[in-house]
């Protein structure tokens, strides 16, 4: 079998974390023969993704963007094409997970957690669709939602919330976009070992370790690694005909204890 996604091109966002997500979904998309835009609020770590991708032979540009600022946004839409000449599949990837039990949430955190995990998501969809439309060549959305999109966890009744919309955003831009030729779906990770497990407290993030060997049928918490085959997937020819879908990868994790 030659390369999954030679020669289409690829805006990842939320790339820079060194042991994040992203940046595994960027390198697995780069082994595959896609060109990547990876794009984060941190303007260094996407440098290195970049450079990491370049490394190993293939092609990347670094943008440094806020998905939560449409002007952002646009320029990063703008110097993908820039930089590649067009815009094949969007990932959906940037997201925050800050922990506060509902009854002390405040609304800043409500609000920049909608901003990032969920405005985030229409924005950069809607500008990537706008592009990928004046090509003509229709393309694909990745929204990395998780499985909170359907079941909540202490502390994250707000980030539900943004996942759940993440799950209708998803169905919304299939219903509307397919007559494009644009595909969109989702991927739900369960428990991912990545930074963003330091927004627990220590104690939590050790409960959460120990719980996943029982809770989890597969017994491990998840990599980042464990995520690049469906992305890789829903990027691909074979995907052609699969929209408004999130497909979970979660160890099982979405049907309890064995
Ligand atoms: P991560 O390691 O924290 O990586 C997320 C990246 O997104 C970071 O580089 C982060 O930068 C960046 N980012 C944050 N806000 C941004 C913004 N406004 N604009 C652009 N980039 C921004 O987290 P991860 O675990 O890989 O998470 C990736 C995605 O997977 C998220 O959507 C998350 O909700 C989802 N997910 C994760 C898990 C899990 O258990 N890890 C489970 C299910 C779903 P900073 O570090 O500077 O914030």
């Amino acid at each position: 079998m030659g390369l999954r996604l030679e020669g289409k091109v690829v805006l990842v966002t939320g790339a820079g974390a060194r042991r994040g997500i992203g940046r595994a979904i960027a390198l697995g998309m780069a082994r595959e023969g896609a060109r990547i835009a990876a794009a984060d609020i941190d303007p260094g770590l996407v440098e290195e993704t970049a450079a990491a991708i370049l490394a190993g032979g293939g092609q990347a540009v670094a943008i440094r963007a806020d998905v939560a600022l449409a002007a952002d946004v646009r320029g990063m839409v703008e110097g993908t094409v820039a930089a590649f000449g067009r815009l094949d599949v969007l990932v959906n990837n940037a997201g925050i997970a800050p922990i506060k039990p509902f009854l002390d949430l405040e609304e800043a955190t409500w609000d920049r957690t909608f901003d990032v995990n969920a405005k985030g998501v229409y924005l950069c969809s809607q500008a990537a669709a706008r592009q990928m439309i004046r090509q003509g060549t229709g393309g694909r959305i990745i929204n990395v939602s998780s499985i909170s999109e359907i079941v909540s966890g202490r502390g994250l009744t707000h980030y539900s919330a943004t996942k759940g919309a993440v799950r209708n955003l998803t169905r919304g831009m299939a219903s509307e976009l397919g007559k494009h030729g644009i595909a969109v779906n989702a991927i739900g990770p369960g428990t991912i070992e990545t930074d963003i497990l330091n927004y627990l407290p220590q104690a939590d993030q050790d409960r959460l370790r120990g719980q996943n060997l029982h809770q989890t049928p597969l017994g491990r918490l998840g990599r980042p690694e464990d995520i690049v085959g469906a992305a890789i997937f829903l990027a691909s020819d074979e995907a052609a005909y699969v929209s408004g879908i999130t497909l979970f990868v979660d160890g099982g994790q979405l049907c309890g204890a064995g």
